[in-house]
């Protein structure tokens, strides 16, 4: 195993029910040194299921100071081959895992297993049976019936002995005669009635040639081979689990020397991809995909293509861990694990994928200067700079510009200023456009105060974003890969082919991407993250220095993250909301003539999230405002969740930019104003988003109380008046004069002179209700913390 295993080994491997069993056999003495082994059929290449197969077994191994063999179990010659023998001995040690000596072959072990066949005939625990295959079928029974003996189950001796000769000189044809295990036509368990043990296949056989020409069952054939071999635990997956009767009754009757135990473990599964060998060479075999390493795929070669680095594959199985239950695994955390793995190691460097050319109009002609730059930005006492050419032109890419950006774009607008990493700050003059309209070029001027990234003024610019030198940049091919499969689950739909659900978009490829230029000295081998954009690494096949191609190995963003703490988050909100509901049913019991929060017209979230999924353009704005705008969840997923509100709130914050104080209003003061007023759809109202923006920021800057707020907009729906008309004339500016709100509480007292009483009498709890009655008189313009203090002031005289 490699290094990165030994000193990474997580709890998950490390504990589990199978190293229970193993503690307890060393233990009680049953063994004193573990033997495992990875039991690959040649059949095709191996996938990332296969990894969790090889990392179990050869880590149990390593720890016990045991050991793995690596055996080929080539029992059958149609399916098998030598190239999936070489690719498969080419992954184990890729995985950092050493067999040593210990190579094994299923073919090897013919004669002994033949040998045993026979004495198993002689010991009468097995005959030739001359039932055809449909037959042997039918006489086997169902679940609920058992079955009934073949009229050949009892052939002598001597004469099974000789049939059973016969039929490996090859005097029969394919399927004439089978040899059988004798055991119970009746048995509960449907694969002990009697298990074929083996078949007659004239067939070559990629390494015994034409030796042989019958063939012996897995059944009868995997657990002699790991007995052969000393094998102390037979780890396999749980489809298993029925046959492990049969491994312990062949062990028993054929009287082994060794007696391995067989321990099943959930097979890896993991969405949005196939795993099955026979499924994914249909992939290969059809063209779907370009080879069995192509990148997109799950198997080991395709990992290893991409660039993903085996420490990660080790990371992602350590997180899987090994349990007894079946699941299927998202395919984010095998990106999770990735993007882990190369963050601390991968150095960063600049490449523009859509380039879009920028001649800086005062930055002298012909001149380079060389920028110091960081390749551990992130991780500084790490040591590793490179220099980066700086000139007069230049690439960014094409998304960093917007000629009419949103005020929450912090990238580059005409007339905004943006900082170039490593290099100055640059503001946009101009915009150059062909005779399409297309912009092809920004004529932009750069501050030379700024280099390295800091204003002498302090002047601090909210984007900073990545460029390339267009002199010095080398043109570089991109791949960019996303899921196979454009469903998560593509063999779910019983009347679809998988096929059907390949994703289309799953190889996009850059043509014209420039990157800078140390990446010319790329030994091929280094994975890098290209800043802003996510990890690439040199395709190993078809990159050379004269023509660079670039593998995504996956992006930067960090979904996987995300989601989990997005689904802590909704546990910790239904854990409160749980809270909320039994509080409110105790609350009721009291009288309450107050709604709680008036109802919202909105869809529900179950349609938001609906409306999502069939509109990327809503999913990505979901995103955008949590990651970019920084909102709570919550605001971003109503705001998200139906296009005129998206919209609605998008124009709102051109006129008042507070992101999230213009979500949360809208989210907590118009939505429930809406429903109150049974307008269906945002789109409905005719109130302009940047009149609405105004009484936000009138409320923001404390010249309305929240209250008055609403009032106003509920006005503004029904006059079409603008806010600062509705407060100038109806008076609504929050009253923070202390004079006037004195008069105001004197007023409240005067005419309630019980509660006044009472209050000064102990009940304090009346606060709240002299603070409402003060709230209506000024008719919500109050500022309620001023009226508050003054109510005490007066009530405690
Ligand atoms: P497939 O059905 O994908 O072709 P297989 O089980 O036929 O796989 P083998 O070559 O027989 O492939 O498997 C070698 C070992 O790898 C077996 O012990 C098997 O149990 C294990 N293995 C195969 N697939 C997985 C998986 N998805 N997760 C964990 N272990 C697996
Ligand atoms: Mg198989």
């Amino acid at each position: 195993m490699s290094d990165d295993k030994t000193k990474n080994e997580s709890e998950a491997t490390r504990s589990n029910f199978i190293r229970d069993i193993i503690d307890e056999d060393l233990e009680s003495g049953k063994h004193d040194f573990i033997v495992t082994r990875f039991p690959p059929e040649p059949n095709g290449y191996l996938h990332i299921g296969h990894a969790k197969s090889i990392l179990l077994n050869f880590g149990i191994a390593q720890d016990y100071e045991g050991r793995c063999h690596l055996r080929f179990d080539d029992t059958n010659p149609l399916a098998e081959d030598t190239e999936y023998v070489e690719s498969i001995k080419q992954d184990v040690a890729w995985l950092g895992c050493d067999w040593g000596e210990h190579l094994y072959f299923a073919s090897d072990y013919f004669e002994r297993m033949y040998d045993l066949a026979v004495q198993l005939i002689k010991d009468g625990k097995a005959y030739v049976d001359s039932l055809s295959t449909e037959e042997i079928r039918e006489y086997r029974g169902t679940l609920g019936e058992p079955g009934k003996p073949s009229p050949y189950r009892d052939r002598s001796v001597e004469e099974n002995l000789d049939l059973f000769e016969r039929m490996r000189a090859g005097e029969f044809e394919d399927g004439e005669h089978v040899l059988r295990a004798k055991i119970d036509m009746a048995n509960p368990n449907m694969l002990m009635r009697d298990p074929l043990l083996y078949r007659i296949r004239h067939a070559t056989h990629h390494r015994t040639g034409d030796d042989w020409c019958i063939y012996p069952m897995y059944d009868y054939a995997h657990c002699l081979e790991d007995a052969f071999e000393g094998v102390t635990h037979s780890l396999c997956t749980l489809e298993f689990e029925n046959n492990r009767e049969l491994y312990d009754w062949v062990i028993e009757a054929t009287e082994v020397e060794c007696q391995p135990r067989q321990i099943e473990f959930a097979r890896l599964n993991l969405n949005y991809t196939v795993m099955s060998k026979r499924k994914l060479r249909r992939l290969v075999e059809a063209g779907h995909v370009s080879g069995w390493d192509d990148p997109r795929l799950p198997t080991i070669s395709a990992l290893r293509r991409r660039g993903v680095p085996p420490g990660a594959i080790h990371q992602f199985i350590d997180m899987v861990g090994v349990a007894r239950a079946n699941s299927v695994v998202d395919v984010q955390m095998l990106e999770y694990a990735i993007r882990d793995h190369l963050n601390m190691r991968a150095p960063r460097v600049m490449a523009v994928l859509d380039p879009l050319k920028v001649t800086i109009t005062n930055y002298p002609e012909g001149q380079t200067e060389w920028l110091p730059a960081d390749y551990y930005p992130h991780d500084v006492p790490k040591e590793g700079t490179r220099e980066v050419p700086f000139g007069r032109e230049l690439y960014i890419d094409r998304s960093d510009f917007m000629e009419n950006p949103p005020k929450s774009f912090w990238r580059l607008g005409p007339g905004r200023e943006v900082r170039l990493r490593y290099g100055y700050f640059i503001t946009c003059d101009e915009v150059v456009k062909d005779d399409d309209g297309q912009i092809v070029e920004l004529l932009c001027s750069y501050d030379p105060e700024t280099k390295g990234g800091d204003a002498p003024d302090g002047r601090n610019p909210k984007g900073t974003i990545h460029w390339v030198s267009a002199e010095h940049s080398l043109p570089a091919e991109v791949r960019v890969y996303d899921r196979l499969f454009s469903i998560d689950l593509p063999e779910s739909d019983p009347d679809r082919d998988y096929t059907e659900f390949l994703n289309p978009k799953s190889l996009v490829v850059i043509q014209n991407a420039r990157v800078e230029p140390s990446l010319k000295d790329d030994d091929a081998g280094t994975r890098y993250q290209f800043e802003r954009e996510g990890y690439f690494w040199q395709d190993p096949e078809d990159s050379s220095p004269d023509k660079l191609v670039y593998n995504r190995i996956v992006a930067l963003r960090d979904t996987w993250a995300k989601k989990e703490a997005q689904m802590k988050k909704e546990q910790e909100k239904k854990r409160q909301e749980k809270a909320k509901k039994e509080v409110e049913k105790a609350k009721k019991e009291k009288k309450s003539s107050q709604k709680d929060r008036r109802p919202s017209k909105r869809p529900a979230s179950y349609y938001r999230d609906k409306a999502r999924e069939e509109n990327p353009e809503l999913a990505a704005r979901l995103e955008r405002y949590q990651d970019e705008y920084d909102l709570q969840y919550d605001d971003a997923d109503l705001l998200s969740g139906e296009l005129a509100l998206a919209e609605f709130y998008e124009a709102a914050i051109e006129t008042y930019d507070k992101l999230q104080t213009v979500a949360s209003w809208l989210v907590n003061e118009m939505l429930p104003e809406l429903g109150e007023r049974e307008i269906e759809s945002v789109s409905d109202i005719d109130v302009e988003p940047a009149e609405v923006a105004k009484l936000i920021e009138a409320f923001d800057n404390e010249r309305i109380t929240n209250q008055i707020s609403r009032e106003v907009f509920g006005k503004m729906l029904e006059t079409g008046k603008d806010p600062e008309t509705i407060i100038d004339e109806e008076g609504l500016e929050r009253i923070t004069d202390t004079s006037e709100l004195e008069g105001l509480v004197e007023g409240v007292i005067a005419d309630n002179p019980d509660e006044v009483e009472r209050y000064r009498g102990g009940k304090k709890a009346l606060l709240g209700f002299f603070i409402g009655q003060v709230m209506q008189a000024s008719k919500g313009t109050a500022d309620p913390q001023i009226a508050r203090q003054i109510i005490q002031q007066k009530l405690e005289e």
